[in-house]
């Protein structure tokens, strides 16, 4: 099978080889996850913490691309399983910039998640947004640099098509648990991601919302890129939890942020529990063969 991988033992696995990887290859293992969940949280910490959800098993994983965040947590609440991963460690100590990212989405892959849910903290940019709302996002704007933003550094080279950077699905389900949970989502939003950790200026601010942004964060890229080069779907709730710079008079602050996201965990949770009980075991979109027609 030229250029692409096989899904089964015994196969030898180009993106192993092309890339230089000695360790056997995440996408090669899909499936091999056993009685693993097939969904996986990516958040901050204290999201485990959630009256109900019980922690089965920690799981520390190695990669070809070092060391995710944490280590993962297998849990269930009321029979549903999910693996959760606290993006920045625990305690938070690894800022935006200097995330694994690609360690992180790899873990979930080897596990075999095939369906991420991300939650995010954003600042605000369209008017029609206010702290403590939550955006649903379904496009991204990559303001970052020098993060490493791809599976593919050998030399297989891969162009993923992200026409539309989150899965329509899995958009769909986060969407329907808001309704059935009663918490109001904005269904839609373009979410523009900085490098940081600084926030941003002024004019950087008013520059984003004339290309179209909605919401600005650190975290959404290359997470949502990487998941489809890894053929995972990937959806983000993202909560506002403060005007982004310039849009409203007060100076922003980091306390702001946490104590904003505190008061939205609640509804935060309501969603992504019940997310957990919509989600269908077959998947009905095209992420699962994002790689199809992907390589040169
Ligand atoms: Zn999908």
């Amino acid at each position: 099978m030229a250029g692409g991988h096989a899904f089964r033992e015994g196969v030898s696995c180009s993106f192993r080889a092309r890339n230089s990887i000695a360790m056997p290859c995440a996408l090669c293992r899909f499936g091999k996850g056993g009685n693993m969940p097939k969904v996986g949280i990516i958040a901050g910490s204290g999201f485990y913490e959630i009256e109900g959800v019980g922690i089965r098993e920690l799981r520390k994983i190695d990669t070809p691309f070092g060391e995710p965040s944490d280590a993962y947590r297998i849990c269930e609440i009321s029979g549903r399983e999910f693996v959760f991963l606290s993006r920045h460690g625990t305690p938070h100590h690894i800022p935006p910039h200097r995330v694994n990212y690609r360690a992180n989405i790899w873990g979930f892959k080897d596990l075999g998640v095939e369906r991420i849910f991300a939650v995010n903290a954003v600042g605000g940019i369209n008017r029609a947004v206010a702290p403590g709302d939550i955006v649903i996002p379904d496009q991204c704007i990559d303001m970052t640099h020098g993060r490493a933003a791809t599976f593919y550094e050998g030399d297989e080279v891969v162009h993923i098509d992200l026409t539309d950077p989150y899965c329509r699905e899995t958009r769909g389900i986060l969407l329907r648990s808001g309704k059935a949970q009663n918490v109001d989502l904005n269904a839609g939003g373009t979410y523009a991601c900085m490098n940081g950790p600084r926030l941003e200026t002024r004019a950087e601010i008013e520059f984003l919302e004339k290309i179209g942004a909605d919401i600005v964060g650190m975290t959404a890229m290359p997470e949502v890129c990487l998941a489809r080069e890894l053929e995972t779907c990937f959806a983000a709730i993202a909560v506002v939890t403060n005007y982004a710079a310039g849009i409203s008079d007060r100076k922003l602050t980091t306390t702001e942020v946490v104590e904003t996201m505190k008061v939205s965990l609640g509804r935060v949770k309501d969603v992504l529990m019940g997310a957990l009980s919509l989600v269908p075991e077959e998947r009905n979109c095209d992420c699962s063969h994002a790689l199809r027609d992907a390589r040169i």
